[in-house]
């Protein structure tokens, strides 16, 4: 069994097929979700699924489950997917990897001749982008309850077309209730969509979590006036406070490596003239980190550090948390599968926290989840220049064969 292994030139193939659908002139690929092209990559998939085999199931929220029966079929499914929709100016690996990976692991064991004790499923989840739609990750995030089908059904695009009339029309608004399919386990393959593979030069990122991130909005209200005769020690200067904190975010981020992050990307100077003392600053702070604990310590560090910079400027400085997303860690059973996996194959490896989205945060939510990652050139995605390497997409793909066969038996 341990030499088992997936037609790269096949997977390769079905990629740059799947590909010519949205294909755009600078090679990328545009398949919005719930539009025709959509519709159109969704039919050759499917079609590919049936040709291999296996029977179709389609939910509400239009996520579509390919699935090889097993020999004891009262087993949940061994699922794998991942997504085929893509941004406006998209690539052809990001998402579709993930399904077709999926694909060709079936057809590797149809050709094998080698029955699994539980079944093997691949899905591909509507939305995930959220270009089109929002909220990202819809499809999933539907089936795992993170929020509603009438609130995905209502998400509109910018012509006003809504998610419930755009499946109707395009023929995957399904029967079956979301989340009403049981899974036993999940694994999904993506391109790393960052440079840390490629400049360690591994092939295959373990994944053991994707991170959380905190988002904030800051304001530093000072005094505006004017540069020339106000002197230094006389001043209210909101901006010169707000760079410190600034400072501070980087600092923090820093002083919890490996994956502490922590970014200041907006920022609004009032009334941002060149002679006059900044009155109000407002900015953003996004800080990630791996675990709520880590993240926690960050949050309480940077609340301290504007409290002592009220107290030692006298200005007054205000935050408010906006968003949350905690960290995911992936299901220690399936980040061990693909690890032994990788062992057994012989790549090299190392582990990479994702700091990207994926549908597997969701379903790690139902099921043991896990994730594998192969280097993408210059850790470039969400663009038509993204690109892979097809013996670093073959290796991820014999990854997540001897990963899932490990969780669904061979017969
Ligand atoms: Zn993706």
């Amino acid at each position: 069994m341990s030499d088992m292994r997936i037609n790269g030139q096949r997977l390769w193939d079905s990629l740059m097929e799947l590909a010519q659908i949205g294909a755009t002139a600078k090679g990328g690929v545009k398949r919005l979700a719930l539009t025709d092209l959509d519709k159109q990559g969704r039919d050759l998939v499917v079609r590919w699924g049936r040709e291999a085999g296996m029977s179709i199931t389609v939910d509400q929220i239009g996520n579509v489950f390919m699935r090889r029966e097993g020999t004891n079929n009262a087993l949940p499914p061994v699922m794998t997917g991942s997504h085929i929709d893509t941004q406006p100016t998209g690539g052809k690996f990001d998402g579709n990897y993930g399904v077709l990976a999926g694909l060709e692991v079936v057809r590797t064991l149809n050709d094998l001749n080698i029955r699994t004790e539980a079944p093997i499923e691949v899905a591909f989840w509507t939305n995930e982008e959220g270009s089109r739609f929002v909220p990202v990750m819809m499809g999933s995030g539907v089936f795992c309850g993170a929020f509603t089908l009438e609130t995905a059904y209502a998400a509109r695009d910018t012509e006003g077309k809504s998610v419930g009339e755009e499946l109707a029309r395009i023929g995957y608004k399904g029967e079956q209730v979301p989340g009403d399919h049981p899974i036993g386990a999940y694994f999904e393959t993506h391109i790393e969509q960052g440079p840390v593979l490629e400049d360690a030069d591994k092939v295959i990122g373990v994944v053991p979590a994707v991170m959380g991130l905190s988002w904030y909005d800051c304001v530093v209200k000072g005094m505006e006036a004017h540069a020339g005769p106000t002197p230094m020690g006389l001043r209210k200067d909101a901006l010169q406070v707000a760079t410190r904190i600034m400072q501070q975010v980087v600092a923090i981020a820093d002083r919890y490596p490996p994956y502490g992050r922590g970014t200041v990307g907006m920022v609004q100077v009032f009334p941002n003239s060149r002679n006059v003392i900044p009155g109000e600053v407002k900015f953003s702070i996004d800080l990630r980190n791996v675990n709520d604990e880590l993240l926690n310590t960050m949050h309480e560090e940077m609340l301290a550090y504007i409290e002592q910079t009220r107290k030692d400027t006298g200005l007054e400085i205000s935050i408010e948390r906006v968003s949350y997303y905690p960290p995911c860690p992936f299901h220690p059973d399936c980040v061990d599968a693909v690890r032994k996996a990788t062992a057994k194959l012989g790549y090299s490896t190392m582990d990479v926290v994702s700091g990207a989205g994926h549908d597997a945060i969701y379903t790690a939510r139902l099921a043991p989840s896990g994730m594998i990652f192969v280097p993408c050139k210059d850790g470039i995605s969400h663009n038509e220049i993204e690109d892979a390497k097809a013996e670093h997409l073959e290796a991820g793909c014999n990854v997540l064969l001897h990963a899932m066969l490990e969780r669904a038996r061979v017969a």
